[in-house]
């Protein structure tokens, strides 16, 4: 069923901007405080305020924009009307038919480019809590508003359909979530809310236009994204083929029951009436103020990757390359690298054994050192964990941690001498070993890997303990 379909997906991501204060009065921007505690008339909406745009959120918007490599252009507010108890103005100030950014891209660590449609500033409403009933407004007792968030800066950033699966959804998000960190424009974090995606979800057999969409809305955590869109595909597939329409709708999420729900149809949809918002002007950013937002743009991570994967110098670690950018560790793997390590080895370590605390601050040209023992067979591999966990510890020297620990090298002869011995002391086994089918070598090669790392105590390097048990098989 599933090969005969395709997923379509298109994103809607709500971003918090890291200001400090909101985007139209001078309240701070905080969460977690007191509710309705960061409040004045101009975001509790008492008449006769007016708003004055946050210039650090407009700068924020440009760099996002840039960083997604959007055009910015000169850009108007828009009144969104309609009534809900946590917009108190009875509208909310966003951006409509001129937004600040438009027309870029984001580049997925799988190579996948998403078109991004638009990026515009609006304004975050208040939040609503209901009390009773599981939370759900319908069945809840009384509900309560907090104003905090009320005119808290966002940035909607719109995507293309240009995504294909749950997978590239997530992503997606998760390369967006970098991006935003990286260049500070939000904390970025879906367990507080600072980032929201709703997902827009349609199928079609490959080579067929669009087919409709629903939107899904709720999804906090990029375990809910994903497991939403696989259901939302599997309900329209299951329509489809039972020759009945999908109809658009905007859908709920719920993670209890881990399915969608109606939450409004296409004919329901409110008309918010937009106009320009009379009370600011059109924002124009000139050509000198986006420059500098472009030449103070750190490094993103896809050109970090790019740079790593260089260094590395075409070794097939794409996961690996992405991992190290994730965890901000690749400064230290090309300059280990550029220091004379060998790239594969040095991007297994920050794969696995470099997922500690304080890993970031480790000495590269010691890194090199020691994979460089490592390389030359002073140290296995079990050895090299153990130390490179005592460098990021204690800063010391790989080769002074190696000689504390008694991590001598064991010369060729020696190794194998203790594989003859073992061989020698288990004859059953070897019989079996020698004439055995690829299943019962492989078992048995974990049996004498083990022995003889027990006589050597730990001190042989397996790979070279199995190579020999080859040899010395005939094999
Ligand atoms: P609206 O005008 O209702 O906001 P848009 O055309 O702007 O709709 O699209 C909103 C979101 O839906 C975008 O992220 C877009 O990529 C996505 N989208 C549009 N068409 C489809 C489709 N057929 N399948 C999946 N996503 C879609
Ligand atoms: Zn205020
Ligand atoms: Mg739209």
């Amino acid at each position: 069923m599933a090969s005969e379909w395709e997923i379509v997906v298109g994103l809607e991501v709500h971003a918090e901007l890291a200001t400090a204060t909101k985007l139209f009065c001078g309240c701070p921007n905080r969460f977690g405080d007191e509710p309705n505690t960061n409040v004045c008339p101009v975001c509790l909406g008492l008449p006769g305020s007016l708003p004055v745009l946050n210039e650090h959120a407009v700068e924020l918007a440009i760099r996002l924009g840039r960083a997604l490599h959007c055009d910015v252009r000169p850009s108007v507010f828009s009144r969104k009307n309609y009534f809900y108890p946590d917009v108190p103005k009875d509208y909310q100030i966003s951006q409509y038919d001129l937004p600040i950014n438009v027309d870029g891209w984001l580049e997925l660590p799988s190579g996948l480019r998403v078109g991004i449609e638009r990026a515009h500033l609006e304004e975050d409403t208040g939040k609503s809590i209901h009390v009773g009933g599981g939370g759900r407004i319908t069945e809840a007792g009384h509900s309560l508003v907090d104003y905090n968030r009320s005119g808290v800066p966002l940035l909607e950033i719109v995507s293309r359909p240009d995504m294909r699966s749950a997978e590239d959804a997530r992503a997606y998000v998760s390369e967006l979530r970098a991006v935003l960190v990286a260049t500070g424009v939000s904390d970025a974090r879906m367990e507080e809310g600072s980032l929201r995606v709703d997902a827009n979800v349609s199928v079609r057999r490959p080579g067929e236009p669009f087919g409709t969409r629903c939107e899904i809305k709720n999804l906090n955590s990029l375990r809910s994204l994903g497991r939403a869109i696989d259901h939302e595909a599997r309900r329209q597939i299951a329509l489809l083929e039972a020759g009945e329409p999908v109809v658009q709708e905007t859908r709920h999420w719920d993670e209890d029951d881990g399915r969608t729900h109606t939450l409004r149809s296409k004919e329901e949809a409110e008309d918010y009436r937009y106009f320009p918002e009379p009370d600011l002007v059109p924002l124009a950013p000139d050509a000198d103020w986006i420059a500098r937002v472009d030449a103070e743009l750190p490094p993103l991570p896809a050109e970090r990757r790019a740079r790593l994967a260089e260094a590395a110098g075409g070794v097939p670690t794409t996961g690996a390359v992405a991992i190290a950018v994730d965890r901000g560790l690749d400064d230290l793997a090309v300059a280990a690298i550029e220091a004379g390590a060998d790239p594969g080895r040095v991007l297994t370590h920050v794969e696995h054994n470099l997922t500690m605390e304080g890993a970031a601050s480790l000495d590269p040209v010691k890194l090199a050192a020691l994979v460089k023992m490592e390389v030359g067979g002073e140290l296995t591999a079990t050895q090299a964990k153990t130390v490179l966990a005592e460098m990021v510890e204690t800063g010391d020297d790989p080769a002074a941690i190696a000689k504390a620990k008694g991590f001598e090298a064991m010369s060729p002869e020696a190794l194998a001498a203790a594989v003859d011995e073992v061989i020698a002391a288990n004859p059953a086994e070897w019989e079996r070993f020698v004439g055995g089918d690829d299943k019962t070598r492989g078992k048995l090669t974990g049996f004498f890997v083990g022995q003889v790392m027990k006589a050597t105590r730990g001190k042989a390097d397996g790979k070279a303990v199995t190579a020999l048990l080859r040899e010395r098989a005939g094999a």
